[in-house]
């Protein structure tokens, strides 16, 4: 699918931030559809049937929370939210009512076009195919569960590979902690996030050149992580 195909809807109150966003996007491609309200943008995604949704958490009419909520009622569209809010929690709330990732403001373009480009690919991956993962010298068969390193095959724990798997049916976006979890552990036999956070070491330990500084399991302060490939 050529990108001039995937039409993206926009929504932001601030004109002149929303004329950057929509130059940058048509720059790139994609075609574009404005909304500057909540409720202009529930219609738009109705009636345009948008393949991804850039939502401003901050509009003139209702928040944009409650936007992404209404949005999910009716769409699994790709909902990535723009946020100048600094707060763990308003990204987490925003998270949780359905967007699959967010882009801080002031954003580079580069970093929203990836963003971007991240959350139409997964959309289209969602026919649940499991992807061959390339992190550096490692190679990771999510299927077959084998994994290899430089120096031969590398072990990892079935615990490990549901982790690495849940990051990587979305990979390039933000997993929240919560959803890591449930998906990796089963709603009932919750582990809390300590639990989490010391499975993501070990899984660095055996994938990242560097573990210390790493580059493929990337933390979001406070919120989740997110693999980047
Ligand atoms: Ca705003």
């Amino acid at each position: 699918m050529t990108r001039a195909m995937f039409m993206i809807l926009v929504v932001e109150d601030d004109e002149v931030l929303g004329g950057v966003l929509a130059t940058l996007l048509e720059a790139s491609g994609y075609r574009c559809e404005r909304a500057a309200t909540g409720e202009r943008a529930i219609i738009e995604a109705r009636s345009h049937r948008p393949d991804l949704v850039l939502v401003d958490l901050g509009l003139p009419d209702r928040d944009g929370t409650q936007v992404i909520r209404a949005i999910r009622a009716f769409s699994p569209v790709p909902i990535v939210v723009l946020s100048a809010r600094t707060l763990e929690a308003e990204k987490i709330r925003a998270l949780d009512a359905g967007a699959d990732d967010y882009v801080m403001k002031p954003f580079s373009s580069p970093e929203l076009l990836a963003r971007v480009r991240a959350a139409l690919r997964r959309n289209v991956r969602s026919d649940g195919a499991l992807p061959v993962l390339q992190l550096g010298t490692v190679s990771i068969d999510l299927a077959k569960r084998t994994a290899t390193g430089a120096d031969g095959p590398l072990h990892l724990t079935p615990l490990e590979y549901r982790v690495l798997e849940c990051l990587a049916r979305n990979v390039g976006m933000i997993v929240t902690q919560k959803d890591l979890i449930t998906q990796a552990w089963g709603p009932e036999r919750a582990a809390d996030s300590r639990g989490l956070r010391s499975y993501i070491k070990m899984l660095r330990q055996k994938l990242e050149p560097d573990p210390g500084r790493p580059r493929y399991l990337v933390t979001e302060a406070g919120v989740g992580y997110r693999l980047c490939v």
